[in-house]
């Protein structure tokens, strides 16, 4: 079966699952998931499972992109950040949705195969950075939509507090080994309104050693 024929079969299946928004659907069928996987996973680009990536990590299950993506009801208006960046597929997903993109990853090496990525299939709207994600992105800024590609065991403060009111933050929560739940948290005048989205598995948020400030 060609690679075309998969990614038809692909898309079937995401309509199956529940994904019914057009742009997330067009989206999808847009980019080219073959281009984020090692060459020797290629064949398996639509396939309806995660892969690895390297170093530990993976490019996560195109249904589980397809669910956070739809949850996250960005439209060409907003700004949108993601922890997470890893092969970058997430990334390029959404910003064929959404205005400006901003993604920060904590391993260098994926950030440069999936900047070179950026560039290929020329995506201007996305920056990247190197960092710890959990701190939200380093330079203040709000934003429309934030979306986390990793486990946290719980919501980091910063990104709450980087989100614009009546913005909304999809993170899977949970620890390694256990259950992880998929939340959809608003922020709204009168606080945080919390939904549970569903179960899901994913790598770990990694946050950085808090640095020790000496004294004197
Ligand atoms: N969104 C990615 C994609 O489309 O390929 C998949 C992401 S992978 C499941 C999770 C990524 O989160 C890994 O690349 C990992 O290095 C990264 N990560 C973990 N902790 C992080 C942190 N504190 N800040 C930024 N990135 C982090």
């Amino acid at each position: 079966m060609s690679l075309e024929a998969r990614k038809i079969r692909l898309l079937m299946q995401l309509r199956r699952a529940g994904i019914t928004d057009t742009a997330v659907l067009a989206a999808i069928e847009k980019v080219p998931r073959e281009r984020f996987v090692p060459p020797s996973f290629r064949d398996q680009a639509y396939e309806n499972i995660a892969l690895p990536i390297g170093l530990g990590q993976t490019i996560s299950q195109p249904e589980v992109v397809a669910t956070m993506t739809q949850a996250l009801e960005a439209t060409r208006r907003h700004t949108v950040l993601e922890v997470g960046t890893g092969s970058g597929y997430q990334a390029a997903v959404l910003s064929r949705i959404c205005r400006r993109l901003y993604t920060i990853e904590r391993h260098a090496d994926l950030l440069k195969e999936a900047e070179a990525r950026f560039a290929e299939l020329r995506l201007h709207n996305i920056t990247w950075r190197r960092g710890d994600g959990s701190r939200g992105w380093p330079e203040p800024r709000r934003f429309d939509r934030i979306i986390v590609t990793c486990a946290a065991e719980l919501t980091p403060e910063p990104l709450l507090e980087q989100l614009q009111e009546g913005g909304c933050l999809i993170l899977p929560v949970g620890g390694q080994g256990r259950t992880q739940e998929l939340l959809r948290l608003r922020k709204t005048k009168d606080g945080i309104r919390q939904e549970e989205l569903g179960f899901v598995r994913f790598v770990p948020l990694v946050a950085d050693p808090v640095e020790r400030r000496s004294a004197g």
